[in-house]
């Protein structure tokens, strides 16, 4: 074999190793023209507040591949923040939601839309002159744009979080820290940022009724968010067992497959017109 003769060392890629490389160029050709024909479309997920009203959904992209189909983010946004891309992609993602949103207060849909932001979106400041332009553009007294950033956000630069934070919040956007307990933050950060809500990671909501250590984090983290003033947000809620142990222990909203999957705004459109008639009954 190879190995036994030595010339193993000259295999420089392995079958995986190629396949990575295969795909970083697939993409690096590929998401760059997505962007520009328009290929790129946000998904809407609802968001449930105690008393049952939908006042706020997230906006999740997604890329209409002709080649592929469907693709979901996580396929695409880590190469495109390290190749920089993601900053253009924000940026259609920011003004793609505000037109929508814009649409909906026509037709007297007054909602909030939570966007993802990224840490590499955040070091240039195009994003609140993007924001702010939008703003004016569109004729909004007010931001109905709220931002979810990750705890890397938070960690990999505090001081520029920091700032980022309070501009966003001068625009008035709310700030709250997606995917909360995945990453390395600590309870005792949050006190140093001035945000808004946090979203509790699904892994402590799949299986709470079941898992008394998924339990005790819960309620420790409500009552550190609570002792905060912030708003705690419970995502991926999928059955009613996890719900009700959320709700009765102090998560303000709930998002998850439970109430809706993510789906484009015109289906979105259709669910919250239902979703109406069957509450106000
Ligand atoms: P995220 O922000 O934590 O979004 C929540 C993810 O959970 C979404 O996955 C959503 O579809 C999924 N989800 C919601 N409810 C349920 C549920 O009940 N069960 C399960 N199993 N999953 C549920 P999605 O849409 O695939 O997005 C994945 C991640 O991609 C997002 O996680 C976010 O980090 C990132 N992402 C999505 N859109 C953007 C974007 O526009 N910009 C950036 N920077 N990142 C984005
Ligand atoms: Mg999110
Ligand atoms: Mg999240
Ligand atoms: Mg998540």
């Amino acid at each position: 074999t190879a190995k036994e003769s030595g010339r193993g060392k000259f295999c420089v890629f392995s079958p995986e190793m190629n396949q990575r490389v295969f795909e970083y160029l697939w993409l690096d050709t590929n998401l760059r023209k997505a962007l520009e024909k328009d290929q790129l479309i946000i998904h809407y997920q609802p968001k449930v507040t105690r008393s049952g009203e939908v006042r706020s959904l997230e906006a999740l992209v997604r890329w209409q591949s002709p080649e592929r189909g469907l693709i979901p983010p996580l396929d695409f946004i880590s190469y495109a923040e390290e190749s920089g891309l993601i900053v253009p992609l924000g940026r259609w993602v920011m003004l793609d939601v505000m037109q929508q949103v814009a649409k909906w207060r026509e037709k007297s849909i007054n909602l909030r839309v939570a966007v993802n932001v990224s840490a590499r979106q955040l070091a240039d400041q195009t994003i609140f002159s993007d924001l702010k332009q939008a703003l004016r553009d569109l004729n909004f007294e007010y931001c109905p744009i709220d931002v979810e950033l990750t705890e890397s956000c938070l960690i990999e630069n505090e001081e520029l979080a920091l700032t980022v934070i309070q501009q966003f919040s001068a625009l008035g956007a709310q700030v709250h820290l997606d995917d909360f307990g995945t990453g390395y933050s600590s309870l005792s950060q949050l006190a140093r940022f001035p945000l808004d809500a946090i979203k509790l990671d699904q892994s402590f909501v799949r299986d709470v009724h079941k898992q008394s250590v998924s339990q005790s984090l819960v309620r420790a983290i409500v009552a550190v968010a609570q002792a905060l003033n912030l708003q705690v947000i419970a995502e991926g809620v999928e059955n009613t067992k996890e719900d009700a142990f959320l709700t009765k222990n102090g998560v303000n909203e709930r998002q998850g497959y439970l109430f809706a999957k993510p789906m484009p705004a015109a289906a979105f459109e259709q669910w919250y017109q239902r979703y109406l008639a069957r509450t106000a009954r």
